[in-house]
């Protein structure tokens, strides 16, 4: 478990000259500062002003509005414009967080600074990292940042770019055309994301290009949701869809964008039209030197704190080591506990009890929603689901739970994105 500082071990830090938070005046003195303002680090930021008024919050973030993964299978789709999953930081100024637009460069857990590209150096009594995830260039032999300009990953949304080249490539194909997908294994952003993203291009290629075809080559032998997804695809799809696990050849091991072609693993080689490139992952280079030898950072279950670095809290998909999915619902629930178990620690008492939360809707079709859901405590030996909390939506010819489901996303994505911008 992770050090849990008495008084008289905040005191001593006082006294060796470390930072000096002071809670409980009328003035917010304790400083915390976050890193990464997308689904943990916005939310962090947005519940520290709510709910501890105690805490002085400054958020650093290098991109100038937020452009979200979720949702951003539907842009594909063409049933929403990149605007619509665009965020500004102005709610959270508004709210009195001091939002700072550059990126971090170093952070020293020792001195409890935090050195940023363009030279300020911010100290902090606890930092949060929820820098998200970097891509594995080279991990498929040929991908690399210019193959993504070919080949678009639309995995780190950025300013949107990558998602809004995918698009046009879709826009731009023949009718007839195969749109691949490379998908990696475990552990990986969003784990009903890739076969969400097979849906929104199945259900624009039926309107628009019927004659195309999907082949999803994945390097894993099942996926979150898997029978629901595919009931859903023979539905909508017909055979417009097939997906290749590992043991058929189905692991993607090098790319050739010049020629748009996919090589797999027993050496097959595959023409594209349009080729989606999903690469490995590790969590992003700010959190590399708490990470393991995965590439994610492990934490203590209840605090969140790096395990390597006491009062630094990594969230968000950088994390290792937990049952929870990597997404922006286990981002956003605790980013939440990293604040209380922060403001808890500042002031000499233990963290809370957490609970942790996750929900994944995906669209398969319009009107055509499906779910997840699962709920998680911090036991002994670290986080597990609760037993019997969780489940999938239920199979069979349901409509009108399909269409419930597609109605409660959209409200999920709404209530969230306001939560963390509002
Ligand atoms: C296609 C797709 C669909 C998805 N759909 C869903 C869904 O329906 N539901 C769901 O719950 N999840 C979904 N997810 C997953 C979700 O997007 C991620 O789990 C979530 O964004 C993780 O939050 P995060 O804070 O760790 O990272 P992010 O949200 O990516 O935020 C990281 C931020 O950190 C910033 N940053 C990085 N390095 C630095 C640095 N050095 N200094 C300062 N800032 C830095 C980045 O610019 C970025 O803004 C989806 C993902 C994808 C790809």
């Amino acid at each position: 478990m992770s050090l849990h500082p008495s008084r008289r071990a905040i005191l001593a830090g006082l006294a060796a000259g470390l930072a000096a938070p002071s809670i409980g005046r009328a003035q917010a003195t304790a400083r915390l500062v976050i890193v990464g303002g997308g689904f943990g680090g916005a939310s962090a930021a947005s519940f520290a002003r709510r709910a501890h008024p105690e805490l002085d919050v400054t958020l650093v973030e290098p991109q100038r509005s937020f452009v979200t993964c979720p949702y951003g299978n539907l842009v594909l789709a063409g049933r929403r414009g990149l605007d619509s999953i665009t965020h500004s930081y102005d709610g959270l100024r508004a709210r009195g967080v001091r939002v700072v637009h550059d990126r971090a460069a170093e952070v020293d857990p020792t001195a409890r600074r935090i050195r940023l590209a363009g030279g300020e150096v911010l100290g902090f009594d606890r930092a949060i990292l929820s820098p998200g995830i970097a891509l594995r260039w080279g991990a498929i032999e040929g991908y690399d940042e210019a193959a993504a300009q070919r080949m678009p990953h639309g995995w780190v949304p950025g300013d949107g770019s990558q998602t809004r080249t995918l698009r046009r490539m879709l826009e731009e194909m023949p009718d007839g055309g195969v749109v691949g997908l490379a998908i990696p294994g475990n552990p990986f952003r969003c784990p009903p994301g890739p076969y969400e993203r097979i849906s929104m291009i199945a259900e624009y290629l039926r309107a628009h290009k019927p004659r195309s075809k999907i082949l999803a080559l994945d390097a894993k032998e099942g996926f979150s949701k898997q029978a629901l997804f595919q009931d859903g695809w023979r539905a909508l799809y017909g055979d417009m869809i097939e997906w290749v696990p590992a043991s058929r050849d189905g692991k993607v091991t090098r790319v050739d964008p010049a020629a748009m072609e996919f090589e797999t693993e027993f050496g097959t080689r595959h023409r594209v039209a349009v080729g989606n490139v999903i690469p490995p992952q590790r969590a992003a280079d700010i959190a590399q030197p708490f990470a393991n030898e995965g590439g994610w950072v492990p934490v203590d279950p209840v605090t969140f704190e790096a395990r390597n670095a006491p009062g630094v809290h990594v969230v968000g998909d950088a994390n290792a080591g937990t049952p929870m999915p990597k997404s922006g619902y286990v981002a956003n629930s605790t980013a939440k506990q990293a604040v209380a178990a922060a403001a808890a620690l500042l002031r000499g008492e233990a963290p809370p009890e957490p609970v942790y939360f996750n929900t994944c809707y995906s669209h398969v079709g319009p009107e055509y929603g499906i779910s997840v859901v699962g709920v998680f405590r911090a036991g002994p030996d670290g986080i597990a689901e609760v037993s019997g909390s969780g489940g999938v939506s239920p199979r069979g010819d349901l409509p009108e739970q399909r269409r419930l489901e597609a109605l409660y996303a959209d409200a999920w994505y709404d209530s969230i994105t306001g939560e963390m911008f509002g």
